[in-house]
């Protein structure tokens, strides 16, 4: 009897799924091929597909096809998960009022102005008024959401469901107190030479040799294609059409180099998703720290693996004579994992990242609490760069205004995923060397496949049927954890540097 409003709710939810992908085109050619000029038009286009798309999943036909399938969100199915999916995306665009939307969209819009404006003199009390006001809009945001223990916890759960503050930071809490001696330790030891890395490397060259390794990993070009922009991404149409995004320095390899291998992670991710879900809410990465966890685990724990680099180095030799021709595999391995103090994250390596990444949850967590005033906050900020990492930006412009995050949007819900992508790689990466032991001899071999195989049978096809802590926990066999992460990074830099951890 639930089957004709089942099929009513699927067709309903691929409408919706075509009109926020006719969107995504529009984005992708924004950020692309489109004239600045083009700016205006292309906004007012994009704003008229998404209320398209909010005034189909917010209609009363919408909510009376949900509550006749209340008894599907029960079953243990594809078709439970995919009416439970349906409900929470359902509760979620109804809670919060348009005139809430709106104003948090106008006001980020002046925001994000004021903070371009002021960024590179690190003028902070131009932008203070702003942030002040998004903390407060943040705040009411989260208030449209009953039933939550911390404010943050419903920003939270848009992007990473079934997590909570809580939850979070007690993971971030232990991961810290890990991190920070790794760091001190390996700061005492000489820094390994990468100049090799940042002599010139023509773009054309950089594009194709990407293009190369992205192939060999497992992108599948056919269902796909890559092309330059400004800040990279990876963006998904269709099954067929998931497309990734890249930009080049030419005077440094690493950053198109492992810039692609990461968005190619999320796309392989994408990719792999089972064709049945296709536009269906389950047909798409299940959150944002496990869609990081793929393209961190492609671009660190196999791209900045000594096994990838005995099989790569050889080629990429034969591209770049001249600039590679004198390094050996060694300095190469060392060179692409150097650890550094850095003062900013997007810069930063695999081991002091997440301490950048934890910063900024913890003060977005106190300024939602109202425990920190936002005049406080550049003191608050530079105080815990000192004690964790042993470096003080000199003006906010490497402080707390680094990051575009908290002057486009409301704050919250977005940084804890960055972490937990690199915690939830290395569990993921345990266990598939656990279930294939010779694992860095195939990869050595350029036998991707066995891996990306095994990632697509135990994550990837699953899409967003189960919430990311029970998908981790089926892949791997226990629940989210730090302990591979460090036992990671206890290996790997221990033997890089010579320590004993
Ligand atoms: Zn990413």
């Amino acid at each position: 009897m639930s089957e004709p409003l089942l099929s009513e709710l699927k067709s309903e939810l691929l409408a919706i799924s075509d009109l926020n992908s006719a969107a995504m085109v529009l984005e992708w050619d924004q950020s692309t091929y489109m004239p600045a000029a083009g700016a205006d038009a292309r906004g007012r286009q994009i704003a008229l597909l998404g209320e398209l798309a909010h005034a189909r999943r917010t209609s009363p036909r919408m909510a009376e096809l949900l509550r006749g399938l209340s008894s599907v969100a029960d079953r243990d199915d594809l078709d439970g998960a995919l009416v439970r999916r349906a409900h929470k995306q359902w509760e979620r665009a109804t809670c919060v009022p348009a005139s809430l939307v709106s104003e948090i969209k106008s006001h980020s819009a002046r925001s994000y102005v004021a903070w371009t404006k002021a960024k590179p003199s690190g003028d902070f009390a131009a932008v203070r008024p702003y942030l002040e006001k998004t903390v407060e809009l943040s705040r009411r945001y989260a208030d449209c959401f009953a039933g939550v223990d911390h404010v943050l916890d419903p920003l939270i759960d848009a992007n990473d469901p079934g997590m909570t503050t809580a939850t979070i930071r007690a993971l971030f809490d232990s991961l810290r107190a890990q991190l920070v001696p790794i760091v001190q330790a390996i700061a005492e030891r000489p820094a390994p030479d990468r100049d090799f890395l940042e002599r010139a490397y023509p773009e054309a060259a950089q594009l194709a040799f990407g293009a190369e390794v992205a192939r060999e990993l497992g992108y599948d070009f056919e269902r796909g294609r890559q092309d330059l922009t400004v800040h990279p991404f990876m963006i998904r149409f269709a099954s067929d059409d998931i497309r990734i995004t890249t930009r080049v320095d030419p005077n440094d390899l690493s950053d198109a180099l492992f810039g692609t291998i990461h968005e190619a992670g999320h796309a392989m991710y994408e990719q792999g998703i089972a064709r049945e879900l296709e536009g269906t809410p389950l047909g798409e990465g299940v959150s944002a720290g496990v869609h990081e966890s793929q393209s961190r685990l492609w671009e660190n724990l196999v791209g900045r693996s000594r096994a990838f680099w005995a099989r790569f180095l050889p080629i990429a030799k034969e591209r770049f004579p001249e600039q590679l021709g004198d390094v050996d595999l060694d300095t190469f391995y060392r060179g692409i994992n150097r650890v550094e103090r850095s003062l900013v994250r997007t810069e930063a390596d695999e081991v002091t990242y997440n301490l950048h990444v934890m910063l900024r949850f913890d003060l977005e967590a106190q300024l939602l609490e109202g425990t920190l005033k936002v005049a406080d906050l550049p003191e608050a900020w530079d105080a815990r760069m000192a004690s964790d990492l042993g470096v003080r930006p000199p003006s906010p412009t490497q402080g707390c205004m680094q990051d575009v995050h908290w002057y486009c949007t409301t704050i919250g819900g977005t940084f804890q995923g960055y972490a937990l992508g690199n915690v939830i790689a290395a569990q993921v990466f345990e266990a598939a060397r656990e279930a294939m032991p010779d694992l860095d001899a195939r990869l050595e071999k350029g036998d991707f496949g066995s891996l990306r195989g095994w990632l697509t049978e135990n994550l990837y096809q699953h899409g967003a049927r189960w919430e990311p802590g029970e998908l981790v926990e089926r892949a791997t066999g226990k629940p989210i954890a730090i302990d591979a992460f460090v036992r990671h990074l206890h290996g790997k830099y221990g033997a890089l540097y010579g320590i004993s951890f």
